[in-house]
């Protein structure tokens, strides 16, 4: 498969028929917005945000793009579905920020023309819609510098995920609109960090996000059966 094509066109329709959702609290998104705060303040505790760089791929409406901006010194946000992102332009516009910007593309071919230009990268919630996460990943450790951050969430695959993240949260809790995951597509964290480790990343930290569907919280967790993030460093080889 050549980098071009690392895609799948049936995951970005679905996000560019849900674009006018992006910003409803009480929408399709509403856990990406429930969510948001948690994993903001994690990246933030956890990298050098301050004044820096920082790129969110797979930005969707801008919803985490919009935090990073709030610390970062310029933020760039990336999709494919190009709807989300005239979603995420207006909602920029309306909220007067100035250091974003957004752009269509891949990573893969973000990456093509950018080389080592961000201090921070997150990647969160995207790669459980890309036919090679691997490629991704690759392409996401190519274009952040040597001993930047890179944080990537995603959801674990086995029988507790399926369970919660497809049989609870879209059909009887209807958390997120049917059909937005596949199982085959979720991620072992034991896979993403073998990819990680071949594309120049060092594990700093894996932490599992759990959803109590009691009082609609999210936490942190040791538990990373269904949720996670991880948080990985790029080797700096001229140490
Ligand atoms: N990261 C955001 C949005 C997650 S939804 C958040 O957590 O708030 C997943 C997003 O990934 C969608 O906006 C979808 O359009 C995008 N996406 C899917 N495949 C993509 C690809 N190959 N390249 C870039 N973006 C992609």
């Amino acid at each position: 498969m050549s980098q071009r094509e690392n895609i799948s066109s049936e995951e970005v329709q679905k996000f560019n028929d849900l674009a006018k959702e992006w910003w409803n609290p009480h929408g399709s998104f509403a856990p990406l917005h429930k969510l948001n705060p948690l994993r903001f303040e994690y990246i933030r505790a956890n990298s050098n945000l301050e004044g820096k760089t920082a790129i969110d791929v797979g930005c969707g409406g801008g919803i985490l793009t919009e935090s990073l901006a709030s610390v970062a010194s310029n933020v760039h946000g990336i999709d494919m579905a190009e709807k989300g992102l005239a979603v995420a332009n207006i909602h920029k516009n309306d909220s007067e920020l100035t250091n974003i910007v957004y752009s269509q593309s891949t990573v893969e071919d973000y990456a093509l023309t950018n080389n080592e230009n961000f201090d921070v990268l997150t990647c969160m919630e995207m790669l459980e819609h890309v036919p090679s996460p691997e490629e991704t990943i690759q392409a996401c450790s190519d274009i952040v510098v040597k001993g930047g951050d890179l944080f990537f969430a995603t959801i674990n695959r086995n029988i507790k995920s399926y369970v919660m993240a497809i049989v609870g949260a879209e059909y009887i809790l209807n958390l997120l609109p049917k059909g937005t995951h596949e199982f085959d597509c979720f991620i072992k964290p034991s896979e993403l960090e073998k990819w990680s480790r071949s594309a120049g990343l060092e594990l700093i930290e894996l932490i599992g996000v759990i959803y109590n569907p009691i009082t609609t919280v999210f936490s942190l967790s040791d538990d990373v059966d269904v949720n996670y993030m991880m948080h990985f460093k790029k080797i700096n080889d001229d140490r």
